[in-house]
Parts: C-alpha cells; sequence; structure tokens
C-alpha cells in the first residue's frame, strides 16, 4: 500500500498546497479520497491518467474537497477513457452528481454526440457513506467513522486484507476519540491539522492572504478549534490509537511547520510527517 499525498491545503488557495486530495494506491487499485482544488492536475506530476481512477470517496462536502469534481469526472471519462465510476460520500453527495447531470447536461451530450460512450459518465454509481458503512474494493476493505466537524463527515479506515496493511483518514474534524478507537492499529494515520501556529518568518512579499499572516484573535480561534484540530491533539489520537506513523494534512498558509511537528511530538512518540504536496507515505 502506498499513499499518495495529492494536496495537503485548506480552502484558502496556494499555489503550494492544493485542496485537500489522497490517493492510495494498493496492488494497482487507486482509490482516491477527496478532490480539493487541483486535484486532476496533482495526477498528472504522478502520471496518472485521471481516467485510471474508478473509485472517489469524499470525506465531506466542502469546497475544498470537491471542487475539481466535475474536471476529474468529465476528463477522466471522455479523455481519460475511464467506463466505471463509483462515488462514496455522505448523503449529500448525491446532490454533486445531480449538479454534474445537470449543470453539464448539454456538454456531456456533446461529448457522446463526437464519439465517447455514456459508460463512465451516465452511470456513475454512488454508495452513501453511514457509520455502519463497509466496502471491498479489491483487496481493500473500507470502512468509514463519523467525525465532528461543521457538516455530516466521514474518516475512512482502508485495511489491505493481502498485506495487513491499514491506513486512517481522519477527514476534517475536531479532535474525537472515537476516531482512536477507529485508527486503533492502523500503520498510518493522516490527520488534520488545520489549528497550527504562524510562521513570523514569512516576509511580506510572499504574503497573498494577510489574514492568515498573523495570530488568530481567540474568537476566531475558538470557531476553528470547534470543527477543527491542532497537531498535539492529533498526536493525543495517534497515541491513543497506536499507530505507526502520524500524518499531519490540511494546513493553513504560512505556518510553522517546526513548531507543527513538535507539538504532535509533544503528544506522540511514533513517526510525524508534516506533510507537503506530493509527499509519498508507506506503511
Ligand atoms: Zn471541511
Ligand atoms: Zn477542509
Amino acid at each position: 500500500m502506498e499513499v499518495v499525498l495529492l494536496g495537503t491545503g485548506s480552502p484558502v488557495p496556494l499555489l503550494d498546497r492544493a485542496g485537500t486530495s489522497t490517493m492510495l494506491n494498493v496492488d494497482g487499485e487507486r482509490l482516491l479520497v477527496d478532490c480539493g482544488p487541483r486535484t486532476v492536475y496533482r495526477l498528472l506530476e504522478h502520471e496518472v491518467n485521471p481516467g485510471a481512477v474508478e473509485h472517489l470517496l469524499f470525506t465531506h462536502q466542502h469546497m475544498d474537497h470537491n471542487a475539481s469534481f466535475f474536471h476529474f469526472a468529465i476528463a477522466g471519462w471522455s479523455v481519460g477513457g475511464r467506463d466505471e465510476l463509483t462515488v462514496y460520500g455522505p448523503e449529500n453527495t448525491s446532490r454533486l452528481l445531480e449538479a454534474l447531470e445537470h449543470v453539464y447536461e448539454e456538454d456531456i451530450e456533446y461529448r457522446q454526440q463526437v464519439g465517447y460512450s455514456g459508460e463512465g459518465i451516465d452511470d456513475i454509481e454512488f454508495v452513501c457513506a453511514t457509520p455502519s458503512f463497509e466496502v471491498t474494493i479489491g483487496d481493500v476493505r473500507v470502512s468509514a467513522c463519523p467525525v465532528e466537524h461543521s457538516i455530516e463527515t466521514y474518516a475512512y479506515r482502508f485495511d489491505d486484507t493481502q498485506t495487513g496493511a491499514s491506513v486512517v483518514i481522519s477527514a476534517d474534524t475536531k479532535q474525537v476519540q472515537r476516531l482512536a478507537d477507529f485508527a486503533t492499529g492502523a500503520d498510518i494515520l493522516i490527520h488534520e491539522a488545520c489549528i497550527a501556529p504562524v510562521d513570523n518568518s514569512v516576509s511580506e512579499e510572499d504574503v497573498m492572504w494577510s489574514e492568515f499572516a498573523e495570530p488568530m484573535n481567540e474568537g476566531k480561534r475558538d470557531r476553528l478549534a470547534a470543527v477543527h484540530a491542532s497537531a498535539s491533539e492529533a498526536g493525543e489520537i495517534a497515541s491513543s490509537a497506536g499507530v505507526e506513523t502520524l500524518v499531519l494534512n490540511h494546513l493553513l498558509p504560512y505556518r510553522d511547520i517546526g513548531t507543527v511537528r513538535r507539538q504532535a511530538e509533544s503528544t506522540f512518540d511514533g513517526r510525524v510527517v508534516v506533510a507537503e504536496d506530493g509527499d509519498t507515505v508507506t506503511p
């Protein structure tokens, strides 16, 4: 099993951190979790035809996790040659699929007139995530755990039934103890660390979003803490779950990466990776 962190950012646009998206490669099968801004280009950077990805799992329907969906769906099907796609996610994911049909009806029709078959676009399968969600994709058993965010959101666990390797993706969440139970014994926990200190050494000319270059006031921090976690909280979950490796993602602009790492290491003894776009992690 190999985990590729395609996008490790937040809703704030940055050139070096795309919106959230993670790819799992398991014995030739590619699973995509979330499809944030620039996901399609990130796949190309890893020499992956988006059409080669037939399973897309959404943790939740926030823009930074789904904005590339239409691009992924249509390009992967037409030029990408994909003739089968299954989309998994919370109930409101069906609205995204309906939007694809409605907004792009003529676009899709036109492409069919010029020769692309309807397979892979007219028949996208939707599997609704629930607390008891469990599916098997190839050799991988996938399960879901509801977490605490501003909308219905699921963490996913991937267990390779052939090798025993396992990966858990927290999704966007405040710290929740049940995630530690869900991630028990996993090799890798990918956990968000949206609450993190600002890097004071970033120079003014490198700052596009000045609001994020300054420490947050208490009110804003509290609002963020109601729906997101810090690196030390992620470390606590990783410790409690007994995972080998903690990968931190979903980072806001201009964060102090060294301190983020130390915060995680203050609560977790295992390997800590503060993710950059393009990082590959193996169990
Ligand atoms: Zn979110
Ligand atoms: Zn997010």
